[in-house]
């Protein structure tokens, strides 16, 4: 079948001041593909995502989604087309219940009918928001205010998710039970970019991975093929 290109960075440069975080970064994601981007603390995976959805400005080079240029597009618009950032750390808003941080997250979403179903479908994919919806937030379990991230994203009706480290912070069984969910997403159509700590895991997962290093693409192939390379292993997975 002909593969779309959904999302598309053409040499890439960003950074924070004078500290170049990206330098020259290449990369793409077919529609309907799950792709993940490894790599050590400072390669610059999170200014990676933050780049793509707008969060911080490329000092060079092109961000395409959907086969039009969004390398100046603001952040809320990105959004709007369906672009969506999970950022790290779960951002849940206290003092507001389940059901509003959702209703937060469907701030695109125009048709209050279409936000109903959006909701359903949330519940369906995590029944326990559903249980604690009219509950705090910030009162849910580590793993629960991921879900509330990860929902709130999908409220959107992402036609891209970008996942940075969903898995931080949460205990083993829970690292298991977000990737299943991110596993679900995927099977069920969307097309994501997951950043991850867990690089194993994550190239199980994934269908194609690229390894950041201090901002170029050190390395990049079929998931399968990264995941059989010792040498990889070794040394970008920290193995
Ligand atoms: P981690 O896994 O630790 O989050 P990362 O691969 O996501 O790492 P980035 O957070 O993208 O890496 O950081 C890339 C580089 O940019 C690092 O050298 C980092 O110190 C620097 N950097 C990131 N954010 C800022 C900032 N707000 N101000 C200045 N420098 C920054």
């Amino acid at each position: 079948a002909p593969t779309e290109t959904l999302l598309e960075l053409e040499n890439i440069t960003a950074g924070y001041g004078r500290i170049v975080a990206l330098n020259g970064i290449d990369l793409k994601v077919q529609t309907g593909a799950m792709v993940t981007l490894l790599g050590a603390n400072g390669a610059g995976k999170t200014t990676t995502l933050k780049t793509i959805s707008g969060l911080v400005r490329a000092s060079g080079g092109t961000v395409r989604f959907a086969g039009e240029d969004i390398t100046q597009t603001p952040a809320h618009e990105i959004a709007r087309r369906g672009l969506v950032h999970v950022p790290e750390g779960r951002h849940v808003l206290r003092g507001l219940s389940v059901r509003e941080n959702l209703e937060l997250g469907a701030f695109t979403v125009k048709d209050p009918a279409t936000r109903r179903k959006r909701m359903d479908e949330v519940f369906a994919l995590f029944p326990v928001l559903a249980k604690r919806q009219h509950g705090d937030g910030s009162l849910l379990s580590g793993g629960e205010q991921q879900m509330l991230a990860i929902g709130r994203a999908l409220m959107h009706g992402p036609r891209l998710l970008l996942l940075d480290e969903p898995s931080m912070g949460l205990a083993p069984k829970l690292v298991i039970e977000t990737m299943q969910i991110v596993k679900r997403l995927s099977e069920a159509g969307t097309t994501i970019l997951l950043v991850e700590q867990n690089a194993r895991l994550a190239l199980k997962l994934a269908h194609y991975g690229y390894v950041l290093e201090s901002g170029h693409i050190r390395m990049q192939g079929e998931a399968a093929t990264l995941r059989a390379d010792k040498s990889i292993v070794q040394a970008y997975l920290g193995e």
